[in-house]
């Protein structure tokens, strides 16, 4: 037997239901005349949809558009990308940030290369088979490239619906149940146009502050508006718990002006990266500031010493201290630079059996994929 909705899940798709009619008309008008021009609205081809639509997950639209075009110029059809050189596809992603969805991308063309010919799957849960793709993406790419009808549910739609039908949570963080609401809104005709513009609403008039409701094409049918309760709703989320990281970064520089790079970091483990020590790791407190920086030398010293390097000279200085975010790590990273003995680490090598690492001088890491981590570190290298 199917299960019936819970009370406030049911009434809040009755809600949408009683002004499904009316409301995706003002939604399709108001967004013929306002839609932003925007690249990846030039054509409805998937593949291109779909690069748009994972670039711009957790990035913003104006830092998006120009890696978008010099993505697609260099990897313009699903094959290319799928035999693409990762660290080529890397660096086209350098700047993005979340390099896993780029990884993720690339097993999707492999996937859609060898299982469909290299077609996106118009089907739903095949489209959710590809590696990278969720219930959001699936259903942004097949109704905005085949006119499918399925809803999509982003944090620009949650905001929306949240303060249409004064959604409380936990519903507000059920995707899945979102979607059964949203869907008594789509325009079965159009959902494409009608998904893209459920989202262009969210990102410029039902703003997280000061919603601008007085140009709201749908202010007709929004309980928080009515109610002049917009600042309530959505209800805030509780903050994810960040850890603040204390890190020494060192710049180790051979006798040919080449630095040290590894692949293999844990939180950025496909880049090439300078090593970076853990110098220590504990929650971060909210509200209370970040104490003095820990005295990195004792534990740089101690991993020299495992790793069988030298100082060619003095004990360094720290050249500078930065901060960086991953997801939820807080980095501070002291920078220190050294000229290293490699005639005794050489031996060292076999002796341990190191990770994967190179010696690259500036040039000739153009074109391997970066953090932005290492440009900021650049700026403290002597
Ligand atoms: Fe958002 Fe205001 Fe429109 Fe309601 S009326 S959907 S709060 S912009």
């Amino acid at each position: 037997m199917k299960k019936s909705p819970e009370p406030h899940l049911a009434r809040t798709i009755e809600a949408a239901e009683s002004i499904g009619a009316s409301f995706s008309p003002q939604l399709l008008q108001w967004y013929a005349r306002r839609a932003r021009d925007l690249p990846w609205r030039v054509d409805s081809d998937p593949y291109r949809v779909w690069v748009s639509e994972i670039m711009l997950q957790q990035t913003r639209v104006e830092t998006v558009i120009p890696y978008y075009e010099k993505f697609l110029a260099a990897f313009p059809d699903i094959e290319t990308l799928a035999t693409a050189d990762e660290q080529k596809l890397l660096s086209h992603w350098s700047g993005l940030g979340y390099y896993s969805r780029a990884r993720n991308l690339q097993k999707g063309a492999q996937h859609i290369l060898t299982e469909h010919d290299g077609c996106f799957p118009r089907d739903r849960d095949l489209a959710l088979r590809v590696p990278g793709v969720g219930p959001y993406t699936s259903a942004a790419i097949l109704s905005i490239a085949f006119g499918e009808a399925h809803p999509v549910v982003d944090g620009n739609v949650i905001r929306v619906l949240s303060r249409l039908f004064l959604i409380e949570p936990p519903l507000t963080n059920q995707v899945g149940r979102l979607e059964l609401v949203a869907d008594q809104l789509l325009d079965q005709t159009k959902p494409g146009d009608h998904n893209q513009a459920m989202m262009e609403l969210g990102a410029t008039v039902c703003l997280p502050k000061n919603p601008c409701c007085l140009v709201c094409p749908v202010s007709e049918s929004c309980a928080a508006f009515s109610s002049a309760r917009t600042d309530e709703f959505p209800r805030p989320r509780p903050k994810a718990k960040t850890t603040d990281v204390e890190c020494a970064l060192l710049w180790l520089r051979n006798g040919n002006g080449r630095y040290l790079f590894r692949m293999g970091w844990p939180l950025l483990p496909h880049l090439w990266m300078p090593p970076i020590i853990t110098l220590s790791e504990t929650a971060s407190s909210s509200g209370s500031k970040r104490g003095k920086a820990p005295d990195p030398g004792d534990k740089i010293e101690s991993w020299l010493g495992e790793e069988g390097l030298v100082w060619n000279g003095e004990v360094p200085d720290v050249t500078g201290t930065f901060r960086h975010s991953i997801t939820t790590r807080k980095l501070r990273l002291q920078v220190v630079e050294a000229d290293i003995d490699t005639t005794k680490w050489a031996a060292g090598i076999t002796e341990r059996g190191a990770p994967e690492e190179a010696w690259f001088d500036d040039g000739e890491r153009v074109g391997l994929g970066r953090s932005s981590l290492v440009d900021k570190a650049l700026r403290y290298r002597r």
